[in-house]
């Protein structure tokens, strides 16, 4: 830190100047709720510490991956120690080959995994690899969903169910699109006539499982069993993207919590990133033997990386999958992250405050609505300006929530109850002012 410590402001001003909105990723500008973004100086625990020195209580642990709390002290021996050995070979580790075998441990559905920097980078290239294995170039996804910023999903719904999406973003061709098919999430009729019209060329349906990129939306297990039976029956892969969902939900992930509801269900294809690196970029795509033999250098379906399995990265990750395995964690996690929904809700209530809310494992999600939403456009449908304001009541009283209604939160191990009961204190601080 530089000894003139400057304001948030001050430093938001700078940053404008030499950064495009000030920010390396958009939702840290505030632009949803308004108002100047927080510079984090440092972070211990379920803390952060802005640069004026004012401490918040941290609900996104960098959008999800510090499960642990930041700065945990195993974790950062682990990643100390791999530093001083090298930062970066471009040559094969034994710690890359014990992640591999720690994340295929715990994912029962996949045989052989490839590492890889971002979650982008894993959705793109599970894509090419499905569109590789299948023969097939067309692609189903639900609107809501984020599978990162690669071009082919960038994509809104099209008028009517049997024409392709439309770029959601300038610089990408409508011809890049065309194949890429946007549904609504959890809308059985449409994902059965969008089969029934176009299966044969359907290479993979992408879904979040459990939605963290338009608040916290679960797939129905009636929605998800019908997904699986469809795929199944016309030879398209069904691929997971468990960027957010993955070792957050539960140990065994977003797909272990459906296997239980659906007996043998099971993703063709898992994405993963956030959690598996433990804070550092880290990523990762895994599916059968046979899939994952299409990859260079085996077979046909290219992907590659300078940093793809970084050794720092993997020493962070490795770490942190080892200690969520540790007997008891994700019961307290979930626990801790239901009774934090749970005092929202109640103090909402007591405040004539209108609130559901959801979650598994350390993830959560609340809504200003009577029922919890089903689907991107009941999610959007109401809301924002509450939320908007409560957002910076709680900012206010030193609790950092994500800066937009559509995004889910997160909970880490290192939020005390104390953590929790204090939240939900301030929590019915806003309610009432709302
Ligand atoms: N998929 C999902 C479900 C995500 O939540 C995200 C990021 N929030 C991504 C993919 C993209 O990951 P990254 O930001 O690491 O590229």
């Amino acid at each position: 830190m530089s000894t003139d410590a400057m304001s948030n402001a001050a430093l938001f001003e700078r940053a404008q100047r030499v950064i495009p909105g000030g920010v390396n990723s958009p939702v840290r500008a505030f632009k949803a709720v308004g108002g100047t973004p927080r510079f984090v100086q440092r972070a211990q625990g379920p803390y952060f510490w802005d640069a004026e020195g004012t401490r918040y209580t941290d609900y996104i642990g960098s959008w999800g991956p510090m499960i642990l709390g930041h700065g945990h002290p195993e974790v950062l021996a682990a990643v100390q120690k791999a530093a001083l050995d090298g930062f970066s070979f471009g040559a094969p580790t034994e710690r890359e080959v014990e992640l591999a075998e720690e994340i295929l441990k715990l994912v029962p559905s996949a045989e052989q995994v490839r590492l890889v920097s971002s979650g982008t980078e894993a959705g793109m290239s599970a894509i090419r690899l499905a569109r590789g294995f299948t023969g097939r170039n067309k692609i189903v996804k639900f609107e809501g969903c984020y599978h990162g910023h690669a071009d082919a999903l960038l994509v809104k719904a099209g008028s009517g169910l049997a024409t392709f999406g439309h770029p959601t973003s300038a610089g990408v061709p409508a011809e890049v699109v065309q194949h890429t098919l946007v549904l609504e999430y959890n809308n059985i009729a449409q994902i059965e006539e969008a089969f029934a019209s176009q299966g044969s060329e359907i290479a993979c349906v992408m879904i979040e499982p459990i939605a963290g990129n338009m608040n916290f939306v679960r797939a129905s297990v009636p929605f998800m069993q019908r997904l699986r039976e469809l795929c199944t029956q016309h030879g398209a892969m069904l691929v997971f993207d468990e960027v957010m969902s993955g070792f957050r939900v539960a140990l065994g992930s977003a797909q272990s919590v459906y296997a239980k509801a659906i007996p043998g269900f099971a993703p063709d294809m898992s994405v993963f990133g956030k959690v598996i690196g433990g804070g550092m970029p880290l990523a990762a795509f895994a599916a059968s033997r046979e899939v994952m033999s299409q990859l260079a250098p085996l077979g046909p379906v290219y992907q590659a990386g300078t940093l793809s399995g970084n050794p720092v990265a993997t020493a962070c990750g490795l770490t942190t999958l080892k200690i969520i395995q540790r007997p008891g964690f994700f019961e307290q996690l979930g626990q801790r992250t239901r009774s934090l929904m749970d005092g929202f809700v109640k103090v909402a209530g007591d405040a004539g405050v209108t609130l559901t809310a959801d979650s598994e494992g350390g993830m959560f999600g609340f809504f200003f609505a009577d029922s919890l939403p089903q689907n991107y456009q009941t999610v959007m449908a109401k809301g924002t300006d509450t939320f908007n304001r409560f957002f910076h009541l709680m900012l206010d009283q030193g609790v950092y929530l994500a800066p937009a209604m559509y995004e889910a939160g997160f909970v880490s191990a290192a939020h005390t109850e104390q953590d929790i009961a204090d939240t939900v204190a301030a929590a019915a601080n806003a309610f009432r002012q709302l």
